[in-house]
């Protein structure tokens, strides 16, 4: 099950272009922590496939590597929380 993910991760990662280290990252992330937060809210075990933002990085690199900043999400979790994001963005201001 975990290696799935990771594949999962290495494949989508390499497509949209992002760097080793972010890949490298992003593995070891959901390695430690494999199930979306946003289901297991709602009491569902849904294995996390995104390393999702809590705040928009903006190329900030202090920003990207901290992890309490980092949040595993599945897919649709993900989607979901970038149409949230305009709330979220208007309240740092
Ligand atoms: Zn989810």
């Amino acid at each position: 099950m975990e290696e799935i993910i990771v594949m999962n991760m290495n494949a989508s990662a390499e497509m949209r272009g992002y760097g080793r280290e972010w890949q490298k990252a992003g593995k070891f992330f959901l390695k430690r922590h494999p199930w979306c937060v946003r289901c297991k809210v709602k009491g569902r075990l849904v294995s996390a496939t995104v390393v999702g933002h809590v705040q928009p990085h903006r190329g900030d690199s202090k920003l990207f590597r901290d992890e309490k900043k980092r949040q595993p999400l599945c897919k649709s979790c993900h989607d979901h929380k970038t149409i949230m994001e305009d709330r979220e963005i208007r309240y740092q201001y």
